[in-house]
């Protein structure tokens, strides 16, 4: 038989540089063909040789309530068939910001978008045009799109500002941003004491899932709010993989912690181009045409990704559902983590809400240099021998894991039976 995917990796390559529209798709750091996906239901993605896969991608995320759910489906279909774009303000947009302030507390007013990249992008500049104050703070190893002044590494020297992690990036515009290592209360507590006044914002995942999956400690949360708020300094939330994910209200309503700004995105359009940006309404005010931040976008707030965000955030409020979500997740974890205990393979799993992160290494890691020494050779492995018996993970060891409400506590169980195999085939 003539693998499809070959095939369309081949002719893709000839036309699409690398193949794919987003890196990670071309499974760089796994080797190997990427499958070219037909469709997908529920817990399933089926790929172009029609091969079936238990999914744990979700398309990175947004695929919370199972994929093609029919009542998105619907949602979708109607809006669709009402026109696609207007270019103008609709009721559903007010709706879904309604929805988004009632779900999350901290967010008194809220501008859609239509990217993870383009919230994250606006609320540093709003940030910035709110305090006056050019400096940013960021973590390493943290994701927050792919915005000049964010693709930035740590510089020489602790506390000294960042260089590009891309080529194309002027130095230019990414000296104003210092990039921290995650957990280190230290760092902080030293750059706001030697700068603390210029800083316009620090950003951060508050449960980071573009390093595998890294939980924030107490006492750095703590640091966090405590330092911006001393400062003046606007505490930005990047929900984007986190909100309506790790529970209904984000990392935030675990935090207890209340920031002045929260970036969304993958969940609120159920896998529709939406995200969003939004906190308090003395921050909001600065953006265009009330303030002078700019910001606009021909197809934010697009009418079909609205309805099939206001679909999706009704789902998910339904009785049970952050219960049985994270009961699952957790189901899968404890289940794999056994699999390789039995197995003799070094391993520990970690999850929150419907998230979770695999580790081939002794702990969770607390920082981006804590997981560069997990095995990610192992990793490989792993992740192509499940491939191969049909059970898709993330293609990279730094990727965090999705769980949907479609992943029932038996194909949870089928996925830890076909991890055992592989645990026992790397034992050996
Ligand atoms: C995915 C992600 C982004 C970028 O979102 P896009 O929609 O891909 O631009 C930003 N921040 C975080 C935390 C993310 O996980």
């Amino acid at each position: 038989m003539t693998d499809r995917n070959e095939t369309l990796f081949a002719r893709a390559k000839a036309i699409i540089p690398g193949g794919v529209n987003s890196p990670v798709r071309a499974f760089g750091s796994v080797g190997g063909v990427p499958r070219f996906i037909k469709k997908a239901e529920g817990a399933y993605v089926w790929d172009e040789n029609d091969t079936r896969y238990i999914d744990y991608v979700g398309s990175w995320g947004p695929a919370i309530v199972g994929h093609a759910h029919p009542e998105v489906l619907e949602a979708v279909r109607k809006a669709a068939l009402g026109g696609l774009s207007f270019g103008a303000p609709t009721e559903g947009e007010i709706a879904i910001a309604e929805e988004i302030a009632k779900i999350i507390p901290s967010v008194e007013q809220v501008r859609l978008v239509s990217s993870g990249t383009e919230a994250t992008m606006t609320a540093i500049r709003l940030a910035r045009g709110y305090t006056g104050r050019d400096k940013i703070i960021k973590f390493e190893g943290c994701y927050h799109g792919h915005s000049d002044s964010l693709l930035v590494k740590a510089g020489s020297g602790l506390l000294t500002f960042g260089n590009p992690s891309s080529a194309g990036v002027p130095a230019d515009f990414t000296k104003h941003t210092l990039v921290l290592e995650y957990n280190s209360v230290t760092q902080l507590e030293e750059a706001f004491a030697q700068s603390g006044n210029d800083i316009a914002c620090v950003i951060l995942e508050p449960f980071v899932g573009n390093m595998n999956l890294v939980r924030p400690s107490e006492s750095f949360v703590k640091a966090l709010r405590t330092l911006t708020e001393q400062h003046g300094t606007v505490l930005i939330y990047d929900e984007v993989m986190t909100g309506f994910r790790v529970a209904l209200g984000g990392a935030q309503s675990l935090h207890g912690i209340k920031p002045d700004l929260t970036t969304m995105g993958k969940v609120i359009g159920g896998g529709m181009p939406l995200a969003a940006f939004g906190g308090k309404r003395e921050i909001m005010a600065c953006i265009s045409p009330l303030g002078d931040v700019y910001q606009a976008g021909t197809l934010s707030g697009n009418p079909l990704a609205v309805a099939a965000g206001l679909k999706t955030l009704e789902i998910i409020q339904r009785d049970g559902f952050y219960e049985n979500l994270t009961a699952r997740t957790r189901q899968l974890v404890q289940g794999l983590t056994a699999a390789a205990k039995e197995n003799g393979v070094q391993f520990t799993a970690d999850s929150i809400g419907g998230m979770f992160g695999l580790y081939f290494a002794d702990h969770a890691p607390q920082n981006y240099n804590d997981m560069a020494r997990s095995n990610t050779d192992t990793f490989k492995y792993f992740f192509h021998g499940m491939l191969d018996r049909n059970t898709a993970f993330g293609p990279s060891a730094y990727e965090a894991g999705f769980v949907s409400a479609a992943h029932t506590p038996e194909l949870i169980d089928e996925t830890i039976a076909i991890a055992h195999d592989v645990f026992q085939e790397m034992a050996k």
